[in-house]
């Protein structure tokens, strides 16, 4: 029996534990920060499978090593997320969350699932490879500073050093069976706006006693998106969006202070910056030419994301080995963020991912929705597949 084929084997014999471990973390989400009872769910999963892992890393972090042959020659690590968004669950599902107003809805319930599964597979077939497997659970993906900072910053890359690193997230928008790649830059880097405007309220009657917030803001919003359409390398994706305007007056009440919070996400790490104090020096400007004033905070959000081309490329072809040529795709630019980047910055990296929508299920919700979920064999895929890819690259020279 080749090694793939043992991978697919031990996939599949194992591919109803690790259903139950996802709907096990499915039930009892935490939140970023705070998974502290599904850090000591893994640590116990990996002790059953007879391996023990650092704990406490960034405090709900968990590192495991998985050692084949040789285990100093070279090391690859694979990661999962395992913290849960703060929304209420609206499937109606045996395994439904138990902690109210947390949900996984995001799939890291997925990821550290089929990450377990991995654990599973590859210590089964150790004496088959060379090199370790470094397993990385990493809490606190979807609020910043994010976990894969604080994980970086506590050395999970050091001791051993990976050669290259992998990373997969569900994908509801692709068909379950299928993964999907890019090579290059793939997401976004997300920085959040806080924006006070204040001016001087009172009678909507009475203007000319009145520095209006509401009409600066309003300057304000629409200087900034013209940043966007004349400050930025057309080539370069650039998307600015408010979504938070709050004046709190009435007919005849102008307030003295308005908030409105935005995004600003871009694929160019110069020009983030550059674009972030051009919005900064042209929202304060306004504020002060309109006789007003304006505090502009920027909070710092994840960098853009970038996977090595070559290693991709690699688990690309890889990947086709394992599934198929039909069921390997490529992916287009997301706009959203992902922490994983911080990874992607330091080592070569590659975030790849899992098809996990069902139309004929009506399995079709987004992530972050209260309606989110996933057809379940792609557990067994997505297993299967990062062991695969895992061993692959130890095999790589
Ligand atoms: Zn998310
Ligand atoms: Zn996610």
């Amino acid at each position: 029996m080749s090694i793939q084929q043992k991978i697919k084997a031990l996939a599949k014999q194992n591919a109803n534990e690790i259903i139950e471990i996802r709907r096990h973390l499915h039930q009892n989400p935490e939140l970023s920060y705070h998974e502290y009872n599904t850090a000591k769910f893994i640590a116990e999963k990996l002790k059953a499978i007879g391996i023990t892992p650092t704990e406490g890393i960034a405090n709900t972090g968990l590192v495991a090593l998985i050692e084949g042959k040789n285990p100093s020659s070279r090391t690859v690590a694979l990661r999962a997320d395992i913290d849960a968004l703060p929304i209420i669950e609206a499937n109606q599902i045996p395994y439904k969350s138990q902690n109210n107003g947390v949900m996984h809805a995001c799939g890291h319930d997925v990821h550290t699932a089929s990450l377990l599964g991995v654990a599973k597979i590859l210590n089964n077939i150790k004496e088959d490879f060379e090199g370790t497997v470094k397993l990385i659970f990493q809490p606190a993906e979807e609020v910043a500073p994010g976990g894969a900072s604080l994980m970086i910053e506590a050395g999970v890359l050091e001791n051993p050093k990976p050669k290259s690193m992998l990373g997969q997230h569900v994908a509801p928008n692709i068909p379950v069976g299928k993964i999907g790649f890019r090579e290059g830059l793939y997401m976004a880097s997300a920085d959040e706006l806080y924006v006070t405007v204040k001016g001087k309220g009172g009678h909507g009657a009475m203007p000319e006693m009145l520095i209006d917030p509401i009409l600066i803001a309003s300057h304000i919003i629409i200087a900034l998106q013209q940043i966007v359409s004349r400050n930025a390398n057309p080539k370069t994706p650039s998307v600015l969006s408010f979504g938070k305007f709050i004046a709190n007056g009435a007919t005849n009440v102008i307030p003295d202070e308005v908030k409105i919070d935005g995004t600003f996400r871009t694929l160019n790490e110069e020009w983030r910056w550059d674009a972030l104090k051009k919005m900064k020096k042209m929202a304060e400007g306004i504020a002060e030419a309109m006789g007003g004033s304006c505090e502009f905070f920027i909070q710092k959000g994840y960098p853009f994301l970038k996977n090595n081309p070559e290693l991709t490329r690699r688990m690309k072809h890889n990947a086709i080995d394992f599934l198929g040529e039909e069921n390997v795709i490529d992916l287009d630019i997301w706009m959203a963020a992902e922490d994983f980047a911080y990874y992607t910055q330091v080592t070569d990296a590659c975030f790849y991912r899992l098809g996990t929508r069902n139309e004929a299920q009506g399995i079709i919700s987004g992530v972050h929705t209260p309606t989110f979920n996933i057809d379940e064999s792609a557990l067994e895929i997505g297993a299967g597949l990062m062991s695969w890819l895992a061993l692959t690259e130890l095999a790589e020279k």
